[in-house]
């Protein structure tokens, strides 16, 4: 899996879970890095809590201006 990578001001790395969106590691070499993204296990209730976030969107009512126009049929 692909660990995107986020470069700190102090100078140090964050390697970003794509699944869970956890802070895996952050460190100041990429072998760091590395042995930790290949430890990480995804934390189950962060998937969870993501996946419930991006449901919401669907499920949005249409726009006020969609209403208006049935409306008026
Ligand atoms: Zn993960």
């Amino acid at each position: 899996m692909q660990y995107p990578h986020r470069l700190n001001s102090d100078g140090s790395v964050d390697s970003i879970c794509p699944t869970c969106i956890a802070t895996v590691a952050t460190a100041f070499s990429e072998a760091d890095l590395r042995r930790a993204e290949e430890a990480h296990t995804c934390e189950s209730w962060r998937i969870a809590y993501y996946d419930r976030r991006s449901n919401v969107a669907f499920r949005l009512p249409p726009a006020p201006s969609h209403q208006l126009a049935w409306q008026q049929g």
